[in-house]
């Protein structure tokens, strides 16, 4: 039996303000409906401002980016979507005819890419509501019904998060900035429509729940019926919710309060040139021109801003292409995904990345003190206060300030080394014994001492070899 697949993608654009209204869109970081004002609220005499210019931005970008063609000097119409719940204030959604149509992701067709606004979140057990997100910047993304399986979806959904994180279009810091409506069916049978399933891994499986459920109805000959449905996630089932509403339900109607827009060409080329490279080219572009390995090429593609960090140190500071991979996937990652942030909006700067490698790749600090100054700089208290908030401030502070700070800088004073070893010696004669009777492996104990007494600035095998010459 063949099963068709197709998604409806809502994405958060990353707009400081909201789609029509300058109301902040940190929803999930404030008071509840302390980010509203009448536009959002939907109050009577509340009528929309011009479109939020960095959406369209980001909206084109997109549709770039999947190779849709653009509505050229078209007259796109902002509608209105009228249901009634209430989460939403106006009774009417904002959703725009298409801006691009006709693209293509991972093989899989791309049918159309428009605006909405958010509406907002109401707790149906508690009734209570929320009109912080109402009106955040939405795109919808609808994919032709080209996926077979599970896999395909979670193939195409992966591909589209890389993309669309890379570019930095995306709203990350809030949670649910993804919903995904799955339409599914199996060859000659009615089509079921998943609604608001909030991530990918559950996209998987409530297809997968869903396939089963088809097939099973369809061999015992129960007909399927067209139908709206919901993935309970704790119980890893779809449940039914309504009959499957079509166009008509809704009653779309042009917004009168909103002149219809038409995007240039010149935007349009702004848009294709601000896409023009894809991380997957990027990555192969990075391994054949810097001679790295294809895996760091991967990971150092995760964001644009990281990979132009790369490339600009690596010419401009001659680092080794290939440490300097190691030490930017490595060692900086590994902190920065610590703390679950981007290098986007951790506060570090390519100035600092480069400032930081120089010093550990010169000897100045050791492997170990680099990661302390890399903590020292990610976790001050207004860096923490900041993340907390949502807000976003770069560092002030230099990574040499930092080493000089917490006393990092590598001891350049062999003579405070050697005194720092003769004491180890002196305290730990246990150890220097048991070095002395054939236990090698005592060396270290003392090794681990000196490091202990010079707080990492020195370096480990400079410290073995001056212990050695002593009790050797
Ligand atoms: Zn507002």
């Amino acid at each position: 039996m063949k099963t068709i697949i197709g998604l409806e993608i809502h994405v958060q654009l990353n707009t400081k303000a909201k789609l029509f209204c300058e109301c902040p869109t940190n929803y999930g970081h404030a008071e509840a409906n302390s980010n509203i004002c009448p536009i959002c609220a939907g109050q009577p005499g509340g009528k929309p401002m011009q479109m939020n210019g960095e959406a369209i931005s980001h909206v084109l970008k997109i549709a770039s980016m999947l190779k849709a063609k653009p509505e050229l000097d078209k007259d796109v119409f902002v509608q209105r979507k009228h249901y009634f719940y209430p989460d939403l204030p106006s009774g009417y959604q904002r959703t725009s005819k298409p801006v691009a149509k006709d693209g293509k992701l991972n093989g899989i067709g791309i049918w159309e890419v428009h605006f909405e606004e958010d509406p907002g979140r109401y707790e149906l057990k508690k009734g209570f509501v929320d009109y912080n997100r109402s009106g955040v910047p939405l795109v919808e993304i609808v994919t032709a019904p080209d996926m077979r399986s599970p896999e395909d979806a979670r193939e195409f959904l992966g591909k589209l998060e890389q993309y669309l994180r890379y570019f930095n279009v995306i709203n990350e810091t809030e949670v649910g900035t993804m919903r995904i409506d799955a339409n599914i069916s199996q060859e000659g049978s009615a089509r079921v429509e998943i609604k608001n399933i909030n991530s990918f891994s559950n996209v998987y499986d409530a297809l997968s729940f869903e396939i089963k459920r088809q097939r099973t109805q369809i061999e015992q000959g129960v007909k399927i019926v067209q139908e709206t449905r919901h993935f309970d996630e704790n119980s890893g089932i779809t449940v039914r919710l309504r009959k499957k509403e079509t166009a008509d339900d809704y009653r779309y109607v042009p917004d009168p309060d909103i002149s219809p827009i038409s995007f240039s060409a010149a935007q349009w080329k702004a848009a294709a040139d601000a896409v023009a490279e894809l991380p997957d080219a990027r990555a192969a572009r990075l391994a054949s021109q810097y001679g790295i390995t294809p895996a760091d090429a991967g990971v150092i593609v995760i964001e644009k801003e990281f990979a132009d960090a790369y490339e600009r140190l690596v010419k401009e500071r001659k680092f080794d292409a290939q440490k300097f991979a190691n030490w930017m996937r490595g060692p900086l990652r590994k902190q920065l995904n610590y703390r679950n942030l981007l290098f986007r909006n951790s506060g570090l700067t390519a100035k600092h990345a480069g400032e930081l490698y120089e010093m550990f790749s010169t000897g100045q600090v050791t492997d170990k003190a680099a990661d302390q100054i890399l903590i020292g700089m990610l976790d001050t208290d207004i860096l923490i206060k900041a993340r907390e908030s949502g807000a976003y401030v770069e560092l002030r502070d230099t990574p040499r300030n930092v080493a000089n700070d917490l006393g990092l800088l590598k001891s350049s004073d062999s003579g405070a080394l050697k005194a720092a070893c003769e004491q180890a010696v002196k305290e730990n004669q246990k150890a220097v014994s048991d070095y002395k009777a054939g236990n090698a492996k005592s060396i270290f104990f003392l090794v681990g001492k000196v490091m202990q007494k010079t707080k990492g600035t020195a370096d480990a095998r400079e410290i073995e070899e001056t212990i050695r010459e002593m009790i050797g």
